[in-house]
């Protein structure tokens, strides 16, 4: 940015869903600090304001990534003027019901893959135009470790961040060659206020200490240690710069390797 947050004319431009708190602002300002202009539609309008006051008055719009003709006119207003986008990270995604399958209603599976699935697609495919006329970009979709090992009682985010990988696949042959890789990440718990809410709801569900279900997510990991935004933020980082040029197709862990993700207490 120059001084006052305006954009520079050919400053590169990455665009981030729900990047307005979490591993999102994370990532945000670890672009920006590369030199990015950071853009972001959230759905939480406080931090909207608060992602404007730090990256500038055109950086953030309000915005419910699930509902494709919001995506729409958020682009009309945030990108459309800029004219490129060099990097788009589709990281909206909510927890959604943890519940045994035959328990979950259709409301809270549909909602859970509007957020986490279908919002990927309905910016994807907006973004793709102006990197193909560019004839380069990066596409990261954030899946999880569960989009890798399956996680019981979490049917609909699983079944959203298995696609996240299959559709980073797909689209990585789509569009390589436009130049534009696409690649998935995958973290596994994220130490912080998310992981925190995840393990106090598991632990009030199962009657049980919250110290037992940190554990047992801690066990899930051969590291035993949840990863930091930051450790998301340093990969991205990675993977849009000179190291990450030939990297396409790929599903990234950063998670400590997960063993598994089964989670029963007495087994
Ligand atoms: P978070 O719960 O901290 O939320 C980040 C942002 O999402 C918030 O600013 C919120 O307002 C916004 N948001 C929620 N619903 C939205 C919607 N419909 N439209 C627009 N914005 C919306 O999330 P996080 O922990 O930073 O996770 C980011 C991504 O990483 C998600 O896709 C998540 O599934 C994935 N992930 C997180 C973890 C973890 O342990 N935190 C682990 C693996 C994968």
């Amino acid at each position: 940015y120059q001084e006052g947050g305006e954009m520079m004319a050919d400053q590169a431009v990455a665009l981030i869903t729900a990047g307005a708190s979490g591993i999102g602002l994370t990532c945000a300002r670890a672009l920006s600090a590369e030199g990015y202009a950071v853009l972001t539609m959230d759905i939480n309008a406080t931090a909207v304001s608060a992602f404007k006051a730090e990256f500038g008055d055109q950086t953030a719009v309000v915005c419910d990534v699930s509902d494709a003709e919001q995506v729409l006119a958020a682009w009309g207003q945030l990108i459309e003027s800029r004219g490129r986008i060099d990097v788009l990270i589709n990281n909206a995604g909510i927890a959604g019901p943890q519940q045994p399958v035959e328990e979950i209603d259709v409301e809270s599976w549909q909602q859970t893959i509007n957020t986490d699935l279908n919002s990927a697609f309905y910016v994807t495919r907006l973004v793709v135009p102006l990197m193909k006329a560019q004839r380069s970009g990066v596409i990261l979709n954030m899946s999880s470790s569960a989009g890798r090992h399956g996680c019981p009682l979490r049917s609909p985010y699983v079944a959203a961040k298995w696609a996240a990988i299959g559709l980073a696949q797909t689209w990585a042959m789509e569009l390589g060659p436009w130049n534009i890789r696409v690649n998935a990440l995958c973290p596994g718990s994220v130490g912080g206020e998310r992981i925190d809410r995840v393990i106090e709801r598991d632990a009030t569900e199962r009657g049980v200490d919250p110290e037992a279900i940190r554990n047992l997510y801690l066990r899930q990991s051969s590291l035993r240690a949840f990863a930091s935004a930051e450790d998301i933020a340093v990969m991205v980082c990675f993977l849009v710069g000179p190291g990450g040029q030939m990297i396409s197709g790929q599903t990234l862990g950063i998670d400590g390797h997960t063993e598994s993700l089964a989670n029963w207490l007495d087994a």
